[in-house]
């Protein structure tokens, strides 16, 4: 399958890796938004959050069971952080390999732009 998120995980694109289970890969962003910008992402391709369901929800589970170790590995744990997940053309979603941003080390706005 022609995914950049897929060969990431596989090895056949390179990427700064910040945390790895048997679930879950997390990696530096290539276009960093924050002093901290970590990409976490599954690693069964699902395509984005519309097709998240009763059968891979475990792989959501153990994204957000590696954000605080991620948060803390970056050492922003204690300011905070932002995670993302943009879904589908008005989510502003690039990559058709669901995926969260955990961002730190400023401070971020709300309500977001
Ligand atoms: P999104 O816009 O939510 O789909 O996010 C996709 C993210 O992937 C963007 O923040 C990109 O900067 C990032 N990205 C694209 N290609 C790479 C890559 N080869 N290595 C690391 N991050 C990447
Ligand atoms: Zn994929």
């Amino acid at each position: 399958m022609d995914c950049l998120f897929c060969k990431i995980i596989n090895g056949e694109v390179p990427s700064t890796k910040v945390f790895e289970n048997d679930m879950v890969y997390a990696f530096r962003d290539i276009s960093p938004q924050a002093p901290e910008h970590v990409v976490i992402v599954p690693k069964e391709h699902i395509k984005s959050a519309n097709e998240i369901n009763a059968g891979n929800v475990k792989y959501i589970s153990a994204i957000w069971e590696a954000v605080p170790q991620i948060a803390k590995q970056l050492g922003v744990d204690a300011d905070g952080y932002r995670v993302v997940n943009n879904c589908g053309k008005n989510g502003g979603q690039t990559v058709d390999h669901l995926h969260f941003h955990l961002m730190g080390g400023r401070e971020f706005g709300w309500p977001a732009g």
